[in-house]
């Protein structure tokens, strides 16, 4: 018997890279749901080879294939279906928070890419998980690497955890050339091939804000014990610091296969030969710098707010996809991005965001704001 996988956001970048080594593993599982926002011609071709059971799409422009779930609820019936086991959560934003909670109160454990579930609504999923008995296991490269590193290790031996950056394509660039960097220009990553929201948190360094929050709740570890590190190869994906002053890192090429491949096989691991190796000597050198956050406001801007707590990462989540949004769309500037955000998290009203209706009243509030600072 083969384990039942959900990809939710099949057609994304690491969708398509989750079903690459589902491919690779059909011995140990199968795709049973597939779900993606649009696309339906590439969707189809997934549905095809796959032989998914249950394929959803949320905005059909033309009458989706009759077999197929159409509206925004596919998420949700993926991610609960009794036939998954594990659903990967691939849908970029907050749009993908509800799958993520529904799949752990369901039992599922998650692979989670879709860090924005958890930056917005992480004490509701630790909660989910903990009555419904699912698990959350990191995509993320690096929290992947911090996972391997502590192999099962209590928080109390963790001094601290040091995630890396690559700095993204704006790493060596002047604060003054900064704020007018083209669209282009920020979708230009040196290391890794992602979606275009994620490439533009990169190059604000707002995707590090994410993942500092992202990886508080996925390992209870304070926020004064979690530091980035800037580091250009990409080759080594994080390290724990234990409180001996013993250093672990995990090291590899920059592929998502491979975190993705451990989040279904965690704590196991299984060969695979479909991904690169890693050879340290064409690797060299390995560097490691300051992170340049005077530069990069969007960096400190989101971890104030994971330390703030309450509605406030909620509101740093929205206040970003909305203004990354208006970004793509060319209406705004660069250096507006984060401009847009301090203007939301200064406005925004504070609450305790204990349910996920204060944390959605946040998130639109944050959007509302950001579009008034931006458009008016
Ligand atoms: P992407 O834009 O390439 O793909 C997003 C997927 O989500 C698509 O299938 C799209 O159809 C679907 N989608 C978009 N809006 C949706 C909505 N409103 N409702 C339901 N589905 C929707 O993005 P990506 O680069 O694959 O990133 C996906 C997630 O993984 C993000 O949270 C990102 O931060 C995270 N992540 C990505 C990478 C990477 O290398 N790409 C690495 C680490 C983490
Ligand atoms: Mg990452």
């Amino acid at each position: 018997m083969t384990v039942g996988v959900a990809v939710l956001g099949s057609t994304g970048s690491i969708g398509q890279s989750t079903l690459r080594v589902l491919s690779r593993h059909s011995d140990k599982f199968h795709v049973a749901a597939l779900t993606a926002y649009s696309n339906a011609e590439l969707l189809a071709r997934q549905a095809l080879q796959t032989s998914a059971g249950f394929v959803g799409i949320i905005e059909a422009r033309e009458r989706p294939n009759v077999q197929w779930h159409a509206g925004a609820d596919c998420l949700t019936i993926a991610s609960t279906l009794p036939e998954v086991s594990i659903v990967v959560n691939a849908v970029v934003g907050v749009a993908g928070m509800d799958a993520t909670l529904g799949a752990l109160r369901a039992g599922k454990r998650v692979a989670l890419a879709n860090k924005e579930s958890l930056v917005v609504a992480g004490r509701l999923a630790l909660d989910a998980a903990r009555t419904g008995g699912g698990e959350i296991v990191p995509v993320d490269s690096e929290h992947s690497a911090i996972l391997q590193c502590l192999a099962g290790r209590r928080a109390s031996d963790i001094r601290r955890l040091v995630l890396t950056a690559s700095g993204g394509p704006f790493r060596d660039w002047g604060s003054d050339r900064l704020q007018d960097a083209t669209l282009a220009d920020a979708l230009r990553h040196p290391t890794w091939r992602m979606g275009r929201k994620i490439s533009v948190d990169s190059a604000t360094l707002a995707n590090k804000a994410l993942e500092v929050i992202e990886a508080h709740y996925l390992f209870g570890v304070p926020y004064d014990r979690i530091e980035v590190v800037v580091h250009p190869q990409s080759i080594v994906h994080s390290m724990v610091e234990f409180v001996d002053g013993s250093v672990l890192a995990q090291v590899g090429v920059p592929s998502m296969e491979l975190p993705i491949l451990y989040a279904l096989t965690h704590p196991l691991r299984v060969e695979d030969l479909g991904i690169d190796r890693f050879d340290a000597v064409t690797s060299s050198p390995l560097t490691f710098e300051a992170v340049r956050g005077e530069d990069f406001p969007a960096f400190a801007l989101g971890v104030e707010a994971g330390r703030r707590g309450g509605v406030a990462p909620a509101v740093f989540n929205a206040a970003n996809e909305c203004a990354v949004g208006l970004f793509l769309d060319g209406r705004i500037r660069f250096g507006d991005i984060s401009r847009a955000i301090d203007a939301a998290l200064s406005r925004a009203a504070s609450g305790a965001g204990r349910t996920r209706e204060e944390l959605l009243a946040a998130d639109a509030a944050a959007r509302a704001l950001v579009k008034e600072y931006c458009l008016c």
